[in-house]
């Protein structure tokens, strides 16, 4: 009944306690929710207001960086010293058409036979070699030139005649040399500009090396300007040779060399692009990397169905970047960089690395303007547009019909290619420092609001649990102690009636009759005596009366006085007297109260002794300290309980069984008692089995008084 009870109102105090949780816990959970929301939208305004910083930057960036490369783009291809460009000036031109580089024209490497000879008959073949063998076995020049005449005649194909007729001019020139030689040379260069030698040499190249050697001041300008011709229009493997040769027959032709070497740095990296890839956009940008370097390519439509190329080195891009960068007076935010992007390829310009994979902050666009004028060797373009497309001469006809080499057609040019400035994120960090700074300062708060929280209810369920523990003890105390009561009460009840009604005849049922009824007494006045001292300390009304005790004398009186309950339980008390003559002092103590506490002991020894064992008690003084100590057989006490066995209503086992007979408070007056005189109550383990309850007070002089 009394357990049901208990369990109805343990399950309301719970209920009160959630509730009470709640109310604690939902101020600074909507706290919590509501600076998290706020912060959430801070960062958010903080983005945005980045992003639009950034979109303000980004265009005026655009605007200002187009402005800038197309300058420098400008200068680059219009150096102002027309065709002198300095080899150290990296952007080039190319003029493509198809899978075909037509400006600057490529040539093969090493000498590639020509068709021609296979298609000669044999009897071509025989009047040819006729003409050789008269010219280098019989060195008869005479029927050299007639046998030249009879394949004119018999219009053989026009590589014979050449090739004879350059024989012949050689074979002239090694005889008589002179100015006659230098200057037919130059004729027939000129005539076969076209035309190979049997092996794959160019046949103009051969003689013009021939007539260089030969010249005399009165030729050598037109020689010479026949072979810059050569080299701009008609490159080959002999073209280096040629270029030796001029150089050495007029020194002031090396001023060429530097073209020629940009012509072949342009040839490499035409090479190089149509290698990598075969089909060019007409309009649009390439990436492409040659020797571990990019560059861009930029395509627009040239004339008639041809592609005109801009490249230049990303290097070179990127710096005039930076350069542009440097001179804005745009301050980039700490927080950002600065990304260039023109078609696949993108970097941020200062790092200049390749660009972070990250989502700009804002992007706007600009566009590179390339506006030049180029001069093209006309020859070169119609010659090599000839074998590439005949429709295609016939369309620019019109305008190429010089014979001179040195005759160049202007070509203007204009590439609008689009490119990309953004700015982007490269240091959230900065950027959000101030948002971090309050997210942190609030998280702070928050998890201070929560700890408060989670001590005030870690304080209430404390509190709950001690007073759900105090209402089960208050409980079981009042149970215990009505116990207690009733059985003495019945026993000396019915020992009284059986008196009374005369009910036991004999003098010696009497007697015990008698005894019985006043140790039942005792022990009720004694339990009386206990809970109206616990009810004293409780209200702190206990007082303690200090004065000289005879230690010996009041162990000796309360042995005598529990020693009827012990032999009832049929357990000796045997008592280890001090030498009388070691301590004549007189401790100042509380007798009463000190007796109280030593009968508490004795008869909590007893009850938990088994029959027939002894309960000893010994006083030892030590250190102007005296230890009383009480030590029996009984079951003894696990280290984890030593401490609690001292509280109020506290004990043991379960309260239903009732295994031990008790209230649960006295324990709890010994420690009062020891406390009270300045001294402390415990218990330790005896080996083997059993307890040992120790009172340790102070000596003579330590006694106090409260
Ligand atoms: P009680 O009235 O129950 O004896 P106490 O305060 O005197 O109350 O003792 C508290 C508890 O300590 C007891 O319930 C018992 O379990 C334990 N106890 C006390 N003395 C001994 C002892 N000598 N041996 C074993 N257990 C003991």
């Amino acid at each position: 009944m009394v357990a049901a009870v208990h369990a109805m109102k343990s399950r309301r105090e719970h209920k009160r306690f959630v509730w009470q949780a709640l109310l604690i816990a939902a101020p600074v959970l909507i706290l919590s929710a509501i600076a998290l929301y706020s912060l959430r939208l801070d960062k958010a305004s903080i983005e945005q207001q980045a992003r639009e910083d950034a979109r303000v930057t980004a265009q005026t960036l655009a605007r200002d960086l187009a402005r800038d490369i197309n300058e420098a783009l400008l200068d680059a291809f219009n150096p102002g010293s027309g065709e002198k460009l300095q080899a150290s000036q990296k952007i080039y031109y190319g003029l493509v058409a198809g899978d075909q580089v037509l400006f600057p024209g490529d040539y093969p490497r090493v000498p590639v036979p020509p068709e021609w000879p296979s298609q000669l008959s044999t009897q071509q073949r025989q009047l040819w070699q006729a003409a050789e063998d008269a010219l280098f076995q019989k060195h008869d020049r005479a029927a050299c030139a007639k046998t030249l005449a009879d394949i004119r005649a018999g219009a053989l194909p026009e590589p014979v005649a050449a090739n004879v007729e350059l024989d012949l001019l050689l074979f002239d020139a090694g005889r008589n040399g002179g100015s006659d030689a230098s200057r037919r040379l130059l004729n027939l260069a000129r005539r076969y500009r076209e035309i190979e030698t049997a092996a794959g040499t160019p046949l103009a190249d051969l003689a013009l090396v021939e007539a260089l050697r030969h010249s005399n001041p009165e030729s050598l300008p037109d020689v010479l300007s026949e072979a810059w011709g050569r080299l701009t229009c008609y490159p080959s493997f002999l073209s280096t040779e040629l270029l030796a040769a001029a150089e050495k027959a007029q020194p002031d032709f090396s001023l060429h060399r530097n073209k020629w070497r940009r012509d072949e740095e342009v040839r490499d990296l035409l090479r190089e692009l149509m290698r990598q890839s075969r089909v060019l956009p007409s309009t649009g940008e390439i990436w492409f990397q040659k020797d571990r370097q990019w560059f861009l390519v930029l395509c627009a439509p040239g004339f008639v169905r041809t592609t005109q190329l801009a490249l230049f080195p990303a290097e070179w891009l990127g710096r005039v970047l930076e350069e542009s960068l440097d001179a804005t007076p745009i301050a980039i935010p700490p927080y950002a960089r600065v990304r260039f992007q023109i078609g696949l390829r993108g970097w941020q310009i200062k790092d200049y690395g390749e660009a972070q994979d990250v989502e700009p902050l804002a992007s706007a666009s600009g566009a590179l303007n390339i506006a030049w004028k180029t001069r093209v060797p006309q020859a070169a373009v119609r010659d090599h547009l000839l074998k590439f497309d005949p429709a295609v001469l016939r369309a620019a006809q019109g305008s190429m019909q010089s014979s001179d080499l040195n005759r160049d057609v202007p070509i203007y040019e204009t590439i609008k290619n689009p490119f990309t400035v953004s700015l982007v994120l490269v240091d959230p960090d900065s950027l959000y420092a101030r948002y971090r700074q309050r997210l942190w300062l609030m998280a702070g708060f928050i998890v201070a609001a929560a700890a408060a929280a989670g001590i005030g209810l870690a304080g209430a369920w404390r509190a709950l649990q001690r007073q759900l523990r105090l209402a089960e003890m208050t409980s079981n105390f009042v149970s215990s102690v009505s116990h207690e009561l009733r059985a003495p009460l019945a026993s000396v009840r019915l020992m009284a009636e059986s008196l009374d009604q005369g009910r036991a005849q004999e003098i010696e049922k009497q007697k015990a009759y008698f005894r019985l009824i006043v140790q039942e007494c005792r022990r009720l006045s004694s339990l009386v005596e206990n809970v109206l001292d616990f009810s004293r300390i409780r209200e702190g009304r206990k007082t303690y009366e200090s004065e000289p005790v005879d230690l010996v004398e009041l162990l000796r009186n309360t042995v005598e006085l529990m020693a009827p309950a012990a032999a009832e339980r049929k357990v000796s008390l045997d008592l280890e007297e001090p030498d009388a003559g070691r301590d004549e002092s007189q401790p100042c103590w509380d007798g009463q109260a000190v007796q109280q506490a030593l009968i508490n002991l004795i008869d909590n020894a007893v009850k938990h002794s088994p029959a027939g064992a002894t309960v000893k008690i010994r006083c030892e003084s030590a250190e102007k300290q005296i230890r009383i100590m009480v030590e029996d057989q009984g079951p003894g006490i696990p280290e984890e309980y030593r401490e609690r066995i001292f509280e109020p209503f506290y004990r043991r086992g379960s309260e239903l069984r009732r295994e031990t007979k008790g209230i649960g408070i006295g324990l709890s007056i010994v420690k009062h008692v020891a406390e009270a005189h300045g001294g402390r109550a415990f218990v330790e383990g005896v080996p083997g089995q059993g307890s040992r309850f120790v009172i340790e007070l102070p000596g003579a002089e330590h006694g106090s008084k409260q």
